[in-house]
């Protein structure tokens, strides 16, 4: 077997739907990028277990960068979504109160949403506040279809590719695949999500520490002649943001997550205990779930940055390394935000980048269609309980 070596100008570390977006984007600025993941297929992390919401940042703190750049995505995703033929429910979401206290949360809620541009309303029956433009997706088809669209566009995907080394030098970057192959680039983009911890340390840059924080969800089939058409998502109190149910693509209904913080990275596991959990949230806002026994359960882990998120910039160890690292609850959103916001770091750099081109019509690789929560319930369905435990 010979062993790769690859040359690219820019080599993405990761292939979420982070470094997913980052190669769409730099693909379509006429910039030779090759993406560098370390697992069998792209989007089994994070970007492959999580709710698959497309959100609008209604609820997002005004300022921030994560805030920016969800909104910045908001305005980019329309044409890509429609260009690459990815599947989304334009759902809409409504947290309907059901304390006194509620309403006093959502008009700060709608306030928030004005400051940031979203549109709300506040529906007068019953004082539910209503977003209309927060939508669903499959997190799987929308990071196949970025990858897909950039190879088309003459980016290279590397799977099975795990980067276990980087040394640097005046001209660039030396990587080392796990295999023993090497790539060579100008720059490195650490999108490693979970490990991008351990990938700036590579390079010296030991300012951030990465944990998991798990969120587990059940997958339902309602009964006959019941559907979802839109997010349900509850009155956020102060300490948490609470349990959704949402419509799938493919007609059944989620509820979940939690938010268990963990040490271990690589526990996909669902814990039996969190089927009462997720089921008396999910059911005191959506009754029609209550008595149903799941079809399926997964967990996700997000990539949680120890008391910070959304570390993006060049290393201050190398400027040889872009980290885009604790993207922890929101990245599918804000993903082509990121992408634009890092390709802009580009020529400061040194590396040229052309004017955004329209998204390449995917060549080689189908954007799959169906049920994706099923292939993350799959990957770790060792580590999950059993229907009967779940029932027990
Ligand atoms: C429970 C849950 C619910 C969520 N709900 C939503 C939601 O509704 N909407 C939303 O916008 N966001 C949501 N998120 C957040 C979103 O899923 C994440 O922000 C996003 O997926 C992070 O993407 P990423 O590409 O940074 O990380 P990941 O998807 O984790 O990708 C990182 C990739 O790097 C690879 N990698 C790691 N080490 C190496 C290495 N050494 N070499 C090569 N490759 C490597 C991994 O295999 C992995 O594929 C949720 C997350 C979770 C877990």
């Amino acid at each position: 077997m010979t062993t790769r070596s690859i040359s690219a100008t820019v080599a993405v570390i990761g292939g979420g739907v982070v470094g997913a977006a980052i190669t769409f984007t730099l693909a379509h600025r006429g910039v030779d990028v090759v993406l560098l993941e370390s697992d069998s297929d792209l989007a089994y992390s994070a970007s492959g277990t999580n709710s698959g919401v497309l959100h609008t940042g209604f609820d997002s703190t005004p300022g921030q960068l994560e805030t920016e750049l969800i909104i910045r995505s908001a305005a980019i995703r329309p044409a890509v979504l429609d260009a690459l033929d990815v599947p989304v429910i334009h759902a809409g979401a409504e947290l309907v109160p059901h304390q006194p206290e509620d309403h006093d949360t959502i008009r700060e809620l709608a306030a928030n949403a004005a400051t940031n541009g979203v549109e709300v309303s506040i529906r007068k029956s019953d004082g539910a506040l209503l977003v209309p433009g927060e939508s669903v997706t499959d997190p799987v088809a929308f990071t196949l279809a970025l990858a897909g669209s950039a190879v088309a566009a003459g980016a290279q995907v590397e799977l099975n590719a795990r980067v276990v080394g980087a040394s640097t030098s005046e001209d660039g970057v030396t990587l080392q695949l796990e295999d023993g192959g090497e790539v060579t680039a100008k720059l490195a983009i650490n999108s490693a999500g979970l490990h991008a911890d351990d990938i700036a340390r590579l390079f010296g840059d030991d300012s951030f520490e990465i944990y998991p924080r798990k969120g587990e969800f059940f997958v339902f089939e309602l009964p006959e002649g019941k559907t979802l058409d839109h997010i349900v998502l509850p009155v956020p109190t102060k300490r948490t943001k609470g349990v959704l149910v949402f419509p799938t693509l493919d007609g059944h209904v989620v509820a979940g997550p939690t938010a268990v913080d963990l040490e271990d990275k690589n526990d996909w596991s669902v814990r039996a205990e969190a089927h009462t959990e997720v089921l008396e949230k999910a059911a005191a806002n959506y009754p029609a779930l209550e008595g149903l026994t799941p079809i399926a359960t997964y967990a996700g882990l997000r990539p949680a940055g120890r008391d910070t998120n959304y570390v993006i910039g060049v290393s201050d160890a190398s400027d040889k390394l872009i980290n885009v690292a604790a993207i922890r609850s929101t990245g599918l959103s804000a993903s082509l935000g990121i992408g634009a916001y890092v390709a802009d770091l580009l020529p400061g750099l040194g590396i040229e980048t052309t004017e955004q081109q329209a998204p390449t019509p995917i060549t080689d690789r189908a954007v799959p269609q169906g049920e994706w929560w099923r292939r993350t319930a799959n990957r770790h369905a060792a580590a999950q309980p059993t229907v009967e435990q779940v029932q027990r």
